[in-house]
């Protein structure tokens, strides 16, 4: 067994190694150390953590955590939303209503629930410490990798290296293990800019404080706002057209108040007096790649890609994390039924056993990752529809708005 011994930490060989520890990393970790894995994860911050913001967590997401025994910790922390609800940002007009809390939990076996990212990632985090098998080490930033017959070698900064069977590249829309693997350049700017704000609702007037998943649709432009923390907060999201100037790949820059104001003064005045009560916003320029065309975009040889790594996307069905969590959910299940964690001493297995499981992996995954990217860059055109097409839009939504709300095939689970 190959050692790597460093100033505190031991790096052993592992069968599975993960790259990055957010969302993504986290729920790849948990997963196949319930399924009797090995696991080393390295993520490159000084902690665990994430920032603030929101989730949406729809019934196929929800299903996956309830399985991997997240329901009580999950109910803590959640709100469960009694309805999605779509306005037009320019009438403040109701167009159409999905009904979730008890309706869709009925309908796909799991209840439709929102979050803030870290109550998420933390309960990840326990829950993966909780299990035990997987050793989180941070502070670990990845540099590369070499695939050879037998197993898959991680460089990680300080000239560290780390041996295991297979390598899960779950760093983010940024990755340096895609980059490896794929050489197929960065993730391409939108023009879209997201806005986002947490405002505890007792600072919010009684008629702005709300219980339910509210998206609001206007030329170039579109809001979401829904509760998390138990009801106590809610999550803003202001999406507008337009560029900012520097390296928007993290998600640490401020957002200028007066000047989403005024980006949004045409809209109704719920709306605006909605954005007028928020002081502070983050602000992130929307990077994605086309959907995915083929499997090897989401694994080769003994390495596999798993969420942003594999398919940023806009966030405009709300799927991001929940396809991560749902590609970590199939990679483990298929190394686990693939005999590849049946010693649980954690021996070789033979070495031709890996990249089939992951080529099987990458079958089942590409293609409904694929039709979530594809139906998020749709959702925006229709979304920030001016003119005619708003017209279209909305006479659809009063027709058939709930129909054309749900989405069996995606909310059913993989
Ligand atoms: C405005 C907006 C709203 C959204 N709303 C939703 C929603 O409602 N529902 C939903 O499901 N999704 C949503 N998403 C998408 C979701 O946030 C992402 O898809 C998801 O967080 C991706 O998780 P990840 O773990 O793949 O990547 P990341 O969260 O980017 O994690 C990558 C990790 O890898 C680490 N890392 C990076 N490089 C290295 C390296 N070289 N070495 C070691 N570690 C490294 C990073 O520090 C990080 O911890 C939204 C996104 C946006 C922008």
């Amino acid at each position: 067994m190959a050692h790597l011994h460093t100033m505190d930490r031991v790096f052993e060989m592992r069968k599975v190694l993960i790259a990055g520890g957010g969302i993504g990393g986290l729920s790849a970790a948990l997963a196949c150390a319930r399924a009797g894995a090995k696991v080393a994860l390295f993520e490159r911050s000084a902690e665990f953590s994430e920032y603030g913001a929101g989730i949406q967590l729809s019934p196929n997401v929800v299903k996956i955590l309830y399985g991997w025994g997240l329901q009580d910790a999950l109910h803590d922390v959640v709100a469960c939303p009694d309805r999605l609800q779509v306005r037009s940002a320019t009438t403040g007009v109701e167009l159409g209503v999905l009904r979730l809390g008890d309706d869709i939990a009925r309908r796909y076996g799991a209840p439709y629930l929102t979050i803030h990212r870290a109550d998420l990632h933390a309960l990840l985090l326990a829950a993966v410490r909780r299990q035990g098998g997987a050793a989180l080490n941070v502070c670990c930033t990845v540099t590369g990798f070499q695939q050879t017959d037998t197993d898959v070698v991680l460089q990680l900064a300080h000239d560290e290296t780390v041996h295991g069977d297979l390598l899960v590249g779950a760093d983010g829309a940024w990755s340096s293990i895609r980059q490896q693997l794929l050489a197929d350049g960065t993730p391409q700017p939108t023009g879209h800019l997201a806005y986002r704000a947490l405002v505890s609702q007792a600072r919010l007037p009684e008629h702005l404080r709300t219980t339910q998943v509210t998206a609001w649709l206007g030329p170039n432009m579109h809001v979401v706002q829904y509760p998390v923390r138990g009801g106590e907060w809610v999550n803003l999201v202001a999406i507008v057209h337009g560029q900012v100037q520097g390296d928007m790949s993290h998600w640490d820059h401020s957002g200028n108040a007066a000047e989403l104001q005024q980006r949004l003064q045409a809209t109704c005045k719920p709306l605006n007096d909605l954005i007028h009560a928020v002081p502070d916003w983050r602000l992130w320029a929307l990077s994605i790649r086309p959907p995915m065309r083929s499997g090897r975009e989401q694994a080769s040889g003994r390495v596999a890609l798993l969420g942003d790594a594999a398919h940023p996307m806009l966030p405009y069905l709300a799927q991001g994390a929940g396809m991560a969590i749902e590609d970590a959910a199939v990679l483990a299940r298929v190394l686990e039924q693939g005999g590849l964690f049946a010693n649980a001493d954690g021996s070789a297995d033979p070495g031709d056993l890996v990249p089939g499981l992951l080529r099987h992996y990458a079958q089942q995954r590409w293609p409904r990752n694929a039709r979530v990217q594809a139906t998020a860059i749709r959702n925006g055109k229709i979304f920030h529809a001016s003119g005619l097409m708003a017209l279209a839009r909305n006479a659809a939504m009063k027709l058939r708005g709930e129909a054309l709300m749900d989405q069996p095939w995606l909310y059913r689970g993989a």
